[in-house]
Protein backbone atom coordinates (compact mmCIF):
# COMPACT_ATOMS: atom_id res chain seq x y z
CA UNK A 1 0.00 0.00 0.00
CA UNK A 2 1.59 3.41 -0.74
CA UNK A 3 1.60 5.83 1.99
CA UNK A 4 -0.28 8.86 0.84
CA UNK A 5 1.00 12.57 1.69
CA UNK A 6 -0.42 14.32 4.88
CA UNK A 7 -1.29 17.15 4.51
CA UNK A 8 -3.37 20.53 6.51
CA UNK A 9 -3.56 23.43 5.10
CA UNK A 10 -4.88 26.87 7.07
CA UNK A 11 -7.18 29.19 5.21
CA UNK A 12 -6.59 32.55 6.90
CA UNK A 13 -9.51 34.12 4.63
CA UNK A 14 -9.54 37.82 5.03
CA UNK A 15 -8.56 37.78 8.43
CA UNK A 16 -4.86 38.57 10.16
CA UNK A 17 -3.50 42.31 9.89
CA UNK A 18 -0.51 42.33 8.89
CA UNK A 19 1.84 42.08 12.18
CA UNK A 20 -0.59 39.25 13.11
CA UNK A 21 0.07 37.69 9.96
CA UNK A 22 3.64 38.30 10.34
CA UNK A 23 3.74 36.58 14.28
CA UNK A 24 1.64 33.29 12.96
CA UNK A 25 3.71 32.67 10.08
CA UNK A 26 6.81 32.92 11.90
CA UNK A 27 5.47 30.28 14.63
CA UNK A 28 3.97 27.93 11.96
CA UNK A 29 7.05 28.48 10.10
CA UNK A 30 9.61 27.30 13.29
CA UNK A 31 7.56 24.57 14.26
CA UNK A 32 7.01 22.89 11.01
CA UNK A 33 10.27 20.56 10.55
CA UNK A 34 9.05 18.47 13.48
CA UNK A 35 5.94 17.64 11.89
CA UNK A 36 4.87 14.62 9.89
CA UNK A 37 2.70 16.16 7.29
CA UNK A 38 3.06 18.89 5.05
CA UNK A 39 2.21 22.89 6.07
CA UNK A 40 0.24 24.84 3.98
CA UNK A 41 -1.03 28.17 4.25
CA UNK A 42 -3.37 30.36 2.54
CA UNK A 43 -2.94 34.18 3.52
CA UNK A 44 -4.18 36.98 2.12
CA UNK A 45 -2.62 37.39 -1.07
CA UNK A 46 -0.73 40.98 -0.19
CA UNK A 47 1.04 38.91 2.57
CA UNK A 48 2.75 36.38 -0.03
CA UNK A 49 5.24 38.73 -0.66
CA UNK A 50 6.68 38.96 2.87
CA UNK A 51 6.71 35.26 3.78
CA UNK A 52 8.02 33.95 0.76
CA UNK A 53 10.84 35.49 1.76
CA UNK A 54 10.90 33.59 4.89
CA UNK A 55 13.47 30.31 5.10
CA UNK A 56 11.01 27.11 6.22
CA UNK A 57 9.22 24.46 4.84
CA UNK A 58 5.80 25.70 4.94
CA UNK A 59 4.37 25.88 1.75
CA UNK A 60 1.90 28.79 0.31
CA UNK A 61 -0.86 29.11 -1.46
CA UNK A 62 -3.25 31.86 -3.03
CA UNK A 63 -7.18 31.59 -1.59
CA UNK A 64 -8.13 32.97 -5.45
CA UNK A 65 -7.44 34.77 -8.78
CA UNK A 66 -8.78 34.73 -12.23
CA UNK A 67 -8.03 31.98 -14.93
CA UNK A 68 -7.47 34.55 -17.54
CA UNK A 69 -3.43 35.42 -18.08
CA UNK A 70 -4.31 39.12 -17.92
CA UNK A 71 -6.63 42.17 -19.20
CA UNK A 72 -9.36 43.92 -17.71
CA UNK A 73 -10.60 42.07 -14.68
CA UNK A 74 -10.72 45.09 -12.29
CA UNK A 75 -9.59 43.87 -8.88
CA UNK A 76 -8.03 40.17 -9.88
CA UNK A 77 -5.02 38.92 -9.66
CA UNK A 78 -4.11 36.11 -12.59
CA UNK A 79 -1.60 33.51 -11.02
CA UNK A 80 1.03 34.42 -13.61
CA UNK A 81 1.58 37.70 -11.27
CA UNK A 82 1.96 35.96 -8.47
CA UNK A 83 3.67 32.39 -9.79
CA UNK A 84 6.96 34.02 -8.68
CA UNK A 85 6.39 34.60 -5.24
CA UNK A 86 7.03 30.58 -3.90
CA UNK A 87 3.59 30.08 -4.87
CA UNK A 88 2.99 26.46 -4.20
CA UNK A 89 -0.61 26.10 -4.08
CA UNK A 90 -3.77 27.43 -5.21
CA UNK A 91 -7.10 27.11 -3.80
CA UNK A 92 -10.13 26.34 -6.18
CA UNK A 93 -13.98 25.92 -5.91
CA UNK A 94 -14.44 27.13 -2.01
CA UNK A 95 -17.80 27.23 -1.32
CA UNK A 96 -17.50 30.36 -0.09
CA UNK A 97 -16.05 31.63 -3.67
CA UNK A 98 -18.76 29.44 -5.26
CA UNK A 99 -22.15 30.91 -3.14
CA UNK A 100 -20.88 34.34 -2.34
CA UNK A 101 -19.30 34.62 -5.42
CA UNK A 102 -21.22 33.07 -7.81
CA UNK A 103 -18.24 31.10 -9.31
CA UNK A 104 -20.19 28.35 -11.71
CA UNK A 105 -18.84 24.84 -12.24
CA UNK A 106 -17.54 25.96 -15.33
CA UNK A 107 -15.91 29.30 -13.93
CA UNK A 108 -14.06 27.09 -11.69
CA UNK A 109 -13.05 23.96 -14.45
CA UNK A 110 -11.57 27.12 -16.22
CA UNK A 111 -9.27 27.88 -12.89
CA UNK A 112 -8.70 24.33 -12.99
CA UNK A 113 -6.98 24.34 -16.21
CA UNK A 114 -5.19 28.15 -15.61
CA UNK A 115 -3.41 26.60 -12.11
CA UNK A 116 -2.13 23.54 -14.37
CA UNK A 117 -0.68 25.62 -16.99
CA UNK A 118 1.52 27.93 -14.43
CA UNK A 119 2.46 24.53 -12.57
CA UNK A 120 1.03 25.08 -9.25
CA UNK A 121 -0.75 22.31 -7.45
CA UNK A 122 -4.03 22.57 -6.70
CA UNK A 123 -6.38 22.02 -3.59
CA UNK A 124 -10.07 21.61 -5.06
CA UNK A 125 -12.79 21.79 -2.68
CA UNK A 126 -15.88 20.37 -3.01
CA UNK A 127 -18.83 19.52 -1.23
CA UNK A 128 -22.88 19.63 -0.65
CA UNK A 129 -25.23 22.02 1.31
CA UNK A 130 -27.27 20.91 3.64
CA UNK A 131 -30.62 19.92 2.06
CA UNK A 132 -28.42 17.69 -0.35
CA UNK A 133 -27.03 16.16 2.49
CA UNK A 134 -30.49 15.47 4.59
CA UNK A 135 -31.61 14.41 1.14
CA UNK A 136 -29.27 11.41 0.92
CA UNK A 137 -27.99 12.89 -2.49
CA UNK A 138 -24.68 14.01 -1.08
CA UNK A 139 -22.29 11.62 -3.10
CA UNK A 140 -24.13 12.34 -6.68
CA UNK A 141 -23.77 16.23 -5.69
CA UNK A 142 -20.07 15.83 -5.44
CA UNK A 143 -20.06 13.46 -8.19
CA UNK A 144 -21.27 16.36 -10.20
CA UNK A 145 -19.26 19.06 -8.88
CA UNK A 146 -15.95 16.27 -9.40
CA UNK A 147 -16.88 15.79 -13.07
CA UNK A 148 -17.81 19.37 -13.86
CA UNK A 149 -14.80 20.89 -13.23
CA UNK A 150 -12.21 18.11 -12.60
CA UNK A 151 -12.46 15.42 -14.36
CA UNK A 152 -11.27 16.55 -17.65
CA UNK A 153 -8.15 16.96 -16.78
CA UNK A 154 -5.15 13.83 -18.00
CA UNK A 155 -3.77 11.35 -15.45
CA UNK A 156 -0.53 13.45 -15.12
CA UNK A 157 -2.23 16.55 -14.35
CA UNK A 158 -4.54 14.64 -11.80
CA UNK A 159 -1.29 13.75 -9.59
CA UNK A 160 -1.03 17.78 -8.98
CA UNK A 161 -4.38 17.73 -7.31
CA UNK A 162 -5.67 17.36 -3.76
CA UNK A 163 -8.92 17.21 -3.14
CA UNK A 164 -10.46 18.72 -0.16
CA UNK A 165 -14.50 17.23 1.02
CA UNK A 166 -16.22 20.50 3.10
CA UNK A 167 -19.46 19.99 3.45
CA UNK A 168 -21.06 23.59 3.19
CA UNK A 169 -23.31 23.07 6.80
CA UNK A 170 -20.01 22.06 8.18
CA UNK A 171 -18.06 25.33 7.35
CA UNK A 172 -17.48 27.99 10.28
CA UNK A 173 -20.50 26.30 11.73
CA UNK A 174 -19.28 24.32 14.55
CA UNK A 175 -21.11 21.69 13.42
CA UNK A 176 -18.30 18.89 11.91
CA UNK A 177 -19.22 16.20 10.03
CA UNK A 178 -18.56 13.04 11.86
CA UNK A 179 -15.94 10.45 11.34
CA UNK A 180 -18.30 8.17 9.61
CA UNK A 181 -19.73 10.71 7.36
CA UNK A 182 -16.49 11.77 6.85
CA UNK A 183 -14.94 8.38 5.48
CA UNK A 184 -18.32 7.84 3.70
CA UNK A 185 -17.66 11.07 1.04
CA UNK A 186 -13.55 10.44 1.23
CA UNK A 187 -14.52 6.38 0.12
CA UNK A 188 -16.72 7.64 -2.82
CA UNK A 189 -14.25 10.41 -3.78
CA UNK A 190 -11.72 7.97 -4.14
CA UNK A 191 -13.93 5.65 -5.61
CA UNK A 192 -14.52 7.90 -8.39
CA UNK A 193 -11.04 8.73 -9.14
CA UNK A 194 -10.29 5.16 -9.33
CA UNK A 195 -12.99 4.64 -12.04
CA UNK A 196 -11.81 8.11 -14.32
CA UNK A 197 -7.98 7.31 -13.49
CA UNK A 198 -7.19 3.39 -12.16
CA UNK A 199 -6.39 2.20 -8.52
CA UNK A 200 -2.98 3.34 -8.44
CA UNK A 201 -3.70 7.06 -8.79
CA UNK A 202 -6.56 6.75 -6.97
CA UNK A 203 -4.37 5.25 -3.80
CA UNK A 204 -2.03 7.78 -4.26
CA UNK A 205 -4.31 11.28 -4.42
CA UNK A 206 -4.43 13.09 -0.95
CA UNK A 207 -8.59 14.03 0.27
CA UNK A 208 -8.97 16.07 3.02
CA UNK A 209 -11.60 16.86 5.45
CA UNK A 210 -12.75 20.32 5.55
CA UNK A 211 -15.53 22.04 8.32
CA UNK A 212 -15.02 22.92 11.57
CA UNK A 213 -11.94 20.82 11.99
CA UNK A 214 -10.43 21.37 15.43
CA UNK A 215 -8.15 20.46 18.36
CA UNK A 216 -10.99 18.14 19.90
CA UNK A 217 -11.79 16.33 16.46
CA UNK A 218 -9.17 16.28 14.16
CA UNK A 219 -7.86 13.11 15.55
CA UNK A 220 -10.88 11.01 14.86
CA UNK A 221 -11.20 12.47 11.45
CA UNK A 222 -7.49 12.16 10.71
CA UNK A 223 -7.65 8.05 11.93
CA UNK A 224 -10.11 7.39 8.92
CA UNK A 225 -8.71 5.14 6.25
CA UNK A 226 -9.54 7.74 3.47
CA UNK A 227 -9.05 11.12 5.07
CA UNK A 228 -5.52 12.19 4.52
CA UNK A 229 -5.61 15.74 6.67
CA UNK A 230 -7.42 18.62 6.80
CA UNK A 231 -8.29 21.82 5.48
CA UNK A 232 -8.74 24.17 8.37
CA UNK A 233 -10.71 27.76 8.76
CA UNK A 234 -10.88 29.53 12.00
CA UNK A 235 -8.55 26.53 14.25
CA UNK A 236 -5.89 27.96 11.50
CA UNK A 237 -5.64 31.16 12.75
CA UNK A 238 -3.80 30.48 15.81
CA UNK A 239 -0.27 28.80 15.65
CA UNK A 240 -1.17 26.60 18.83
CA UNK A 241 -4.61 25.12 17.43
CA UNK A 242 -2.84 24.94 14.02
CA UNK A 243 -0.01 23.35 15.19
CA UNK A 244 -2.29 20.57 17.28
CA UNK A 245 -3.89 19.91 14.51
CA UNK A 246 -1.05 19.21 12.77
CA UNK A 247 -0.22 16.51 15.42
CA UNK A 248 -3.08 14.86 15.57
CA UNK A 249 -1.75 12.16 13.02
C1 LIG B 1 -12.90 26.46 5.36
O1 LIG B 1 -13.38 27.57 5.20
O2 LIG B 1 -12.30 25.89 4.41
C2 LIG B 1 -13.06 25.81 6.65
C3 LIG B 1 -12.83 24.54 6.74
O3 LIG B 1 -13.44 26.63 7.69
P1 LIG B 1 -13.69 26.18 9.22
O4 LIG B 1 -12.57 25.27 9.61
O5 LIG B 1 -13.70 27.46 9.98
O6 LIG B 1 -15.01 25.47 9.24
Amino acid sequence: MIARRKIVAGNWKMNLLPAEADVLFKEINAANRALSCDLVVFPPAIYLQQFGGEKGTTFLGIQNFHPAKKGAFTGEISIAQVVGLKLNYVLIGHSERRIDFSESNSFIKEKVDAALQNDVKLIFCCGEPLEIRESGKHLDFVKEQLEASLFHISESEIRKVIIAYEPIWAIGTGRTASAAQAEEMHKGIRTLVEKKYGAKIAEEISILYGGSCNTSNAKELFSCPNVDGGLIGGAALEASSFLAIANSF
